[in-house]
């Protein structure tokens, strides 16, 4: 593979963990809360690992479209101006229910929540954003319909995997790399990735 898609492979191995600890399999249905750079290689590994309907949100109309067309089968925008209850409520008519497992990507307390609220009972809720230390979830609703709350931190066995995912071509990465950078113009890129442009900016060593 080429370094740019050799630099891919660390987040690869995040949304192996997380898809393995979200026990997705062929059929299932999957809501990917984020579409950044990390919701977006859970969105190749859960279609990799067999789910049927992937459905992804964000607040940024322009990563939702970047969603599309990696493949997602509904990016549903939320809208900050509705309350939380009508964004739950926006989210669950698009998707038609609830699925069988959520990945949330963003640590924001309200996704978590939706997260939660729209996963199946007896189904899987995996957590991946990192937000604030403590956030107020629904933890009756959720415990009483027996939806398994799961972390996870990085990965582990996971980079051959997602080597092999990448290096065989199975997944193609490439649509993530957004912005291209000179080391001499580093400072370039990080004024971009500071203005929330593009997904992954990558600085070239060598000319
Ligand atoms: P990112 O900031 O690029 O992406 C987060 C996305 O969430 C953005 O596109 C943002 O617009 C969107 N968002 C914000 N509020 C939202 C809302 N209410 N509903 C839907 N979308 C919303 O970050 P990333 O690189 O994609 O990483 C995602 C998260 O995963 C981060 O919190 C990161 O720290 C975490 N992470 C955790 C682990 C772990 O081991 N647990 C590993 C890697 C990354």
């Amino acid at each position: 593979m080429s370094d740019e898609e050799g630099s891919l492979v660390e987040p690869m191995a995040v949304a192996v963990h997380s898809c393995r600890r979200a026990l997705i399999t062929i059929g299932d249905s999957v809501l990917i809360c984020g579409s950044g750079p990390i919701g977006l290689v859970n969105l190749l590994v859960a279609k990799q690992f067999g789910a049927k309907k992937i459905y992804i949100t964000d607040i940024n109309a322009a990563r939702l479209k970047v969603a599309e067309e990696m493949g997602a089968d509904k990016a549903i925008l939320i809208d900050t101006k509705l309350s939380d209850e009508q964004n739950i409520e926006k989210v669950k008519k698009a998707i038609g229910g609830r699925v069988n497992a959520a990945i949330e990507c963003t640590g924001v307390q309200s996704s978590i929540k939706l997260a939660m609220l729209l996963t199946q009972s007896g189904g899987r809720a995996v957590l991946v954003g990192l937000g604030p230390a403590e956030v107020t979830i629904p933890i009756s609703e959720t415990a009483l319909r027996e939806v398994d709350i799961r972390g996870i931190f990085r990965y582990t066995n996971c980079f051959p995997l997602a080597a092999k995912l990448i290096g065989s071509g199975e997944l193609n990465v490439k649509p993530l790399i957004t912005h291209h950078f000179k080391l001499k113009e580093v400072t370039k890129a990080f004024e971009a990735f500071d203005r929330g442009e593009g997904m992954k900016i990558m600085v070239h060593l060598h000319d």
